[in-house]
């Protein structure tokens, strides 16, 4: 065999273990179940390229994962015949290339134990949890369909490197051999390990096998070990519901997410007919940390007649739900669809459509029913549903339903006023739904452009965030009430008063018509009209900008970005 290579750990990946093994230690065993779910992903990618090659099963097209352990030895061994890992593979997925953004994420770690650990729940646990009670592990794999010299050892105690050497392995696949730290060694017994695969595991689709000892009295005498499958090995979506836990759909959220908080909530649903399709979507209690960045993986799996066709599936849900993670089993859809041909399926337009609405209503009938646990959704993922009514035009008024605000009447900063709300409770005489924004709260709440709405008992939505300006702009109505910013134009204001106050008005713009034309003449270069207003009760005087004008807070954001 070829020498012994030694590579070291790419900085990122050496400080995401060490913070990970440190916020786990409380919690060992979903070792198992991060390995498990890697040998599944690996059983599920062979299957996908055995579509197009199906010289890859090498003659055993039995997908399974096999657990043995040695309790002597300390040694716990997790072995698959999946898609297995070439040494690009090996060295790429398990040392050198951390995730894009993993620096950046890096940085805002506070070194607060607790919090950090919150934060790094976001970054799927994965492979590298196998260091939470090994202290060295083993990893010897061969992709399927290349020679069985190609296969490659790569070993590591998790410090600073770990070595990559080439061997023979006439199995494809990839085993791994934990060895375990003394005080982890109860992890090589049957008992433990078959309830953690039922707790953690049992919603994997392939079969896990456990060694089953069965008794003595052999002719030999000698214990024989018979591998029984531990699981029930069914994909959980094609499961009745009845027969689903809500413990099986939270693993299996951990499983097709990479992320170890629970699901906020999760929709299951078959449906025969026009379409035929199962869907089962989960909607994150948190925030993946790269929730901004538009290229970042997006979270639904695309199946095929139960076969794993794709991660990521972006063309089944639009990007103002990209949180939304689990997975599509479509019947109508050709096993050998691409991404190329989704581009163009008709098909495809139907299934969003419809997982949009499955989505969106669910997201409405919590806001309904759990007010509370609607809020903590909003607080996570509002700035990005915000994005919602310029992507999709049709929906609009439904997204909009689901928009949470502060306003003048809410209490402090926190946005929980929905539009609903807004409009069932706006003063007789009031015609739109006016707002205003700004960069922070302090500064829309203080505004001299609401004392009017304030004197009349008129609620104004207070908007500080950035997407905010852009948002109304896509937006325009609610409820057939337009939106006015009360910073713009001419506000309608009359129908808001009463007849006294419009003598009264009409009388002062009267008087004051001589005043008014002096300021407008010392003014002349600065500004384009000044007039007498019912806008203002305390401060003297304000600036408007005309309706059609660009807002203070985009003139300023577009300012600061230098235009
Ligand atoms: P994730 O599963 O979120 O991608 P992991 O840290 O669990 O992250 O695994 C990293 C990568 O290593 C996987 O994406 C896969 O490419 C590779 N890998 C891990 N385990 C296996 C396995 N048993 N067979 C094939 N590839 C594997
Ligand atoms: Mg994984």
């Amino acid at each position: 065999a070829a020498s012994k290579e030694t590579l070291g750990f790419k900085t990122e990946v050496k400080q995401l273990l060490h913070l990970m093994i440190h916020s786990l230690y409380s919690n060992k065993e979903i070792f198992l179940r991060e390995l498990i779910s890697n040998a599944s992903d690996a059983c599920d990618k062979l299957r996908f390229e055995a579509l197009q090659n199906d010289g890859l099963y090498e003659g055993d097209s039995e997908l399974a994962v096999h657990i043995d352990f040695d309790k002597d030895a300390g040694t716990l061994t997790i072995e698959d015949n999946g898609i297995g890992m070439n040494r690009d593979d090996v060295v790429n997925h398990l040392g050198t290339i951390a995730k894009s953004g993993t620096a950046e994420f890096l940085s805002k770690l506070s070194g607060d134990q607790k919090k950090d650990s919150q934060l790094i729940g976001q970054f799927g646990v994965g492979f590298y949890s196998a260091f939470i009670v090994a202290d060295k592990v083993t990893v010897e794999t061969r992709r399927a369909g290349e020679a069985a010299d190609a296969a490659v050892r790569w070993e590591s105690a998790g410090e600073g490197d770990f070595t990559l050497e080439s061997i023979e392995k006439a199995k494809r696949g990839t085993r791994i051999t934990l060895h375990l730290k003394k005080d982890d060694v109860e992890f090589a017994d049957s008992f433990r390990l078959r309830s953690l695969i039922k707790k953690y595991s049992d919603h994997i689709a392939v079969p896990v096998f456990l060694p089953q000892e069965t008794s003595t009295d052999d002719a030999d005498g000698e214990a024989k070990k018979i591998p029984e499958a531990v699981n029930q090995a069914k994909a959980l979506w094609t499961r009745s519901k009845s027969d689903i836990s809500d413990e099986d759909y939270k693993e299996f959220y951990k499983h097709v997410s990479h992320d170890w908080n629970e699901p906020l909530l999760w929709m299951h649903n078959k449906v025969e007919g026009k379409l035929d399709y199962t869907s089962l979507l989960y909607i994150p209690a948190k925030a993946p940390f790269d929730i901004w960045n538009r290229e970042a993986t997006r979270g639904l799996k695309l199946y095929v007649q139960r076969v794993f066709i794709m991660d990521d599936a972006e063309q089944f849900l639009p990007l103002y739900l990209r949180f939304v993670k689990g997975v599509l089993d479509s019947n109508d859809l050709s096993l050998n669809v691409s991404r190329e041909i989704l581009q163009q399926d008709k098909q495809v337009e139907s299934l969003r459509s419809a997982l949009v609405k499955r989505v969106l209503d669910s997201l409405e009938k919590l806001a309904k029913n759990e007010p509370e646990k609607y809020q903590t959704f909003w607080n996570e993922f509002g700035d990005v549903l915000k994005e919602g009514p310029a992507e999709d035009f049709s929906n609009r008024e439904k997204i909009a339903a689901l928009f949470r605000f502060a306003t003048t009447k809410s209490e402090g900063e926190a946005q929980s006023v929905g539009l609903e709300d807004y409009v069932a409770r706006m003063r007789e005489g009031q015609k739109k739904i006016y707002y205003i924004t700004g960069e922070n709260y302090a500064a829309v709440a203080s505004s001299p452009h609401l004392e009017y709405f304030r004197s009349k008992g008129v609620e104004v939505l207070l908007l500080t965030d950035r997407v905010d300006e852009w948002m109304v702009g896509h937006l325009t109505e609610f409820n057939g009430k337009l939106f006015q910013d009360v910073t713009k134009g001419e506000l309608d204001l009359d129908d808001l008063a009463d007849s006294a106050e419009k003598e009264q008005q009409q009388a002062l713009a009267e008087t004051h018509k001589d005043l008014v034309e002096r300021v407008q003449k010392a003014l002349e270069s600065e500004v384009k009209t000044v007039r007498v207003t019912s806008r203002l009760t305390d401060s003297p005087a304000c600036l408007v900008v005309g309706q059609y004008d660009m807002g203070g807070h985009m003139r300023r954001l577009l300012e600061a970005a230098g235009q």
